[in-house]
């Protein structure tokens, strides 16, 4: 059996009708893995124990012929920074290098519940911090389209295996675009679902109020399979919605004829790549064929996007990681004479270069004196953010943006220039500062074969309608 190309539905089916067990299933998944990932650095972690338990049981349903569950033997791989009881959990960082969780994310464990084997956990950037992956304290990811490029971060490693063919399916995390620009980079879908959507509990922190847990897949319908299993209310995380989940996969097929798409100018300007630019503009004049109605809107604060996010996610991490103190868990220094000595030491060796620099710009933004003037007033400035999507949607179902300015970038390009690389964060942290779901889907590619991806965004608690429409556009261009 072929499984690089694998998707849920057809790997669920060889389960269940016997033409292969789910126990089979992992271990071409590992074989796979250890041929190929030596060259790509997608996994830190392989959990090979708890896979194997899964896919017996799994394997066991199915010959005593009782009903399985919709992700039934599906392997699939999950993103450091979700929590894994009794597997090595390191957020990409050498603090938690040999931290082992006494318990399990929620989103994990229900992605188990519903039958999925977790082969892995997934390089990515420390704490989820960067877009190419490069800030991994362990190795950097290789973006499987051309191993001399990033692979798209911080869900470098979920993104890449997913291209590779390592998992049929990954969780990622998204605080500023960590899904969806790796996604598009390695020509895969990413979801975003809305905040709140999906469960945070057992996600390590890195921006509370902007952190997103969410699918990495090969098809829409994929996506919609996973978010099916991970979302809605969680007793463990107070800001978990308490919204009804729609059916998702049902809502795929229903026709997107008469849907408005928004064309925001600001997000068609200025530092966008040419190919990049003509891929989306082809795109859109796909959905305008489907007969959707193209409306321009506009989205006049999007200039202060990347200067509001770097400072609410900055100040916000500068607070979470303050629990990395050596004490309770993680790494400890040893030279240490005092305690605060203990403390510095720690942090300093434990934590990376872009680590630190983003708990001292949170620091600063959050100390007296500063706060007025930088954090409340980028929360002001979110507001203003979140309100030019309101008022877009009032118009609007959803609205259509390349997801990244440029295709994936070569490995060490942009290692040395922190600036250039939030920059180019600009068309994903808005929706994360607004709180809406948004999907990145293949597009097409440049001249030198690397994916472009195409965005969508929606209203809050609609994924459902992004969606529909991403499937619409992929089985038109699939026709
Ligand atoms: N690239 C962004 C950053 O470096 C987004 C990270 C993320 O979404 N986790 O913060």
């Amino acid at each position: 059996m072929e499984i690089s190309t694998l998707t849920i539905e057809a790997a669920r089916s060889a389960v269940a009708t016997g033409k292969t067990t789910a126990t089979v299933l992992a271990k071409s998944f590992y074989d796979k893995i250890q041929k190929e990932d030596s060259q790509i650095g997608a996994f830190l972690t392989l959990s090979k124990e708890r896979a194997i338990d899964t896919a017996s049981r799994i394997d066991k349903l199915a010959a005593d012929g009782k009903p399985l569950p919709p992700l039934a033997g599906v392997p699939v791989a999950i993103k450091d920074v979700m929590v894994t009881r009794g597997v090595r959990t390191t957020a990409g960082s050498k603090m938690l290098e040999n931290y082992i969780p006494p318990y399990d994310c929620t989103a994990v464990a229900r992605l188990e519940q519903a039958g999925a084997v977790v082969l892995g956990k997934t390089n990515c950037d420390e704490f989820a911090m960067g877009s190419s992956n490069e800030n991994s304290a362990f190795h950097p990811v290789h973006n499987p389209h051309d191993i001399s490029r990033v692979p798209g971060g911080s869900s470098g490693g979920s993104a890449a295996a997913v291209a590779a063919g390592m998992a049929v399916v990954a969780l990622g995390s998204d605080t500023g675009g960590s899904i969806r620009q790796p996604a598009s980079f390695c020509g895969v879908v990413g979801l975003m679902p809305t905040y709140g959507r999906v469960s945070r509990y057992g996600l390590i922190a890195f921006a509370s109020s902007l952190d997103h847990i969410g699918p990495l897949a090969r098809t829409v319908k994929d996506a919609a399979m996973v978010l099916s299993a991970i979302a809605g209310r969680d007793p463990m995380d107070s800001t978990s919605a308490n919204v009804p989940v729609p059916d998702y996969v049902g809502e795929l097929e229903k026709p997107v004829r008469g849907l408005k798409i928004g064309v925001a100018k600001e997000y068609l300007g200025e530092g966008l790549d040419g190919a990049v630019c003509k891929a989306v503009e082809a795109a859109i004049q796909k959905l305008a064929s489907l007969g959707c109605e193209v409306v321009p809107v506009s989205l006049p604060h999007t200039a202060s996007a990347i200067p509001t996010y770097y400072i609410v996610a900055t100040a916000e991490a500068s607070s979470n990681l303050a629990r990395f103190d050596g004490v309770r868990y993680g790494y400890r220094a040893r030279d240490a004479s005092t305690l605060s000595d203990m403390y510095r030491r720690t942090r300093d060796q434990g934590f990376g270069a872009e680590v630190k620099r983003r708990i001292m710009l949170g620091t600063y933004a959050l100390s007296a004196g500063y706060y007025d003037a930088y954090y409340l007033k980028a929360q002001k400035v979110r507001t203003l953010l979140t309100r030019d999507f309101e008022e877009a949607f009032r118009k609007v179902d959803v609205i259509v943006t390349p997801t990244s300015p440029t295709a994936a970038f070569k490995l060490g390009e942009k290692a040395n220039d922190p600036l250039a690389m939030y920059l180019a964060d600009i068309y994903t942290v808005t929706a994360d500062l607004a709180g809406i779901p948004g999907i990145s889907i293949p597009c097409g590619e440049t001249r030198e074969k690397l994916p472009i991806g195409l965005q969508i965004l929606g209203r809050h608690f609609d994924e459902a309608t992004i969606l529909r429409l991403a499937h619409a556009y992929e089985q038109a261009v699939a026709a």
